[in-house]
């Protein structure tokens, strides 16, 4: 995997990205990340590449040009017209399915806006998916980037070592991960769920599966209607609900106290 990002801040992504796991593959050629500095291509010998916005408001815009230009440079470098993002809180919002969408690219050209945001014209242009990590704004887009740098890594085969494996975690399956515990077995009181020190191996993934369930349904119950789960796992979650049910009936019956 071939990573470009066009930025006003390549030192940012440089020295974001250079260490631990994503740092390793780097520099072991899994993946390689080039910073592209979209004032290299200014036109101008002050590396100006914004200017005011067209019917007034505040802040800077950046202009067409300099990016067209970067842009172009990176097509003609890679040899065709890669997939451009454009980090945006108006994008589409940032899921595990498109992460595994995106690793199966060659290369990605992440363009990271800054000020007011990008002359609307050029990203018409050159931009292909429109991806925003979540609803706030951000001053600009380089941590976006690096933030889906990291999590399309992941999926990059040899990016992970096998204990670092991608194969359960949060999201997939549409189920958020069971809960993890290291040693020592007994911290401040605190004891390690006893299954999980019982060496039965098929009975601490069940443990583990049922785990995931209820921690989905506590805390992203939306997930779970696109779950596939086992006749036995519908059970368990039905009866989970019913549980609860009869909670609400029991708080609703109780006497109020005057
Ligand atoms: N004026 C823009 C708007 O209201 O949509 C916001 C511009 S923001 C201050 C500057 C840049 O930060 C954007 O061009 C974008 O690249 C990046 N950015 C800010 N928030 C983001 C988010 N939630 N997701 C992805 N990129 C974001």
């Amino acid at each position: 995997m071939h990573y470009h990002v066009l930025t006003l801040f390549p030192e940012m992504i440089e020295q974001g990205l250079h260490t631990s796991i994503i740092g390793r593959a780097i520099a072991a050629g899994t993946i390689t990340l080039s910073a592209v500095n979209i004032r290299d291509y200014a036109g101008n010998r002050y590396g100006k590449v914004d200017d005011y916005p067209y019917g007034g408001g505040a802040g800077m815009v950046m202009q067409a040009e300099p990016v067209y230009q970067a842009c172009q440079a990176v097509a003609e470098k890679i040899g065709r017209k890669p997939r451009v993002i454009y980090l945006t809180p108006q994008g589409q919002t940032f899921s595990q399915a498109m992460v595994e969408d995106f690793a199966k690219e060659e290369d990605l050209v992440f363009l990271c806006g800054h000020y007011e945001g990008i002359d609307e014209r050029v990203l018409e242009e050159v931009v292909t998916d429109y991806v925003s990590i979540g609803d706030y704004v951000l001053t600009g887009g380089e941590l976006p980037a690096m933030v889906m740098i990291d999590a399309i890594s992941r999926f990059v085969p040899g990016v992970l070592s096998n204990e670092e494996s991608a194969q359960f975690e949060s999201f997939q399956d549409n189920l958020l991960e069971y809960p993890q515990y290291s040693r020592p077995a007994v911290w401040r009181g605190k004891e390690v769920p006893p299954i999980l020190l019982s060496g039965h191996h098929a009975n601490v993934e069940i443990w583990r599966r049922q785990q995931s369930i209820l921690r989905t349904w506590q805390r992203r119950p939306e997930l779970l209607e696109e779950a596939q789960l086992s006749k036995k796992e519908r059970q368990y979650l039905e009866e989970l609900c019913r549980q609860e049910r009869q909670k609400e009936e029991e708080g609703k019956e109780a006497p109020h106290e005057s």
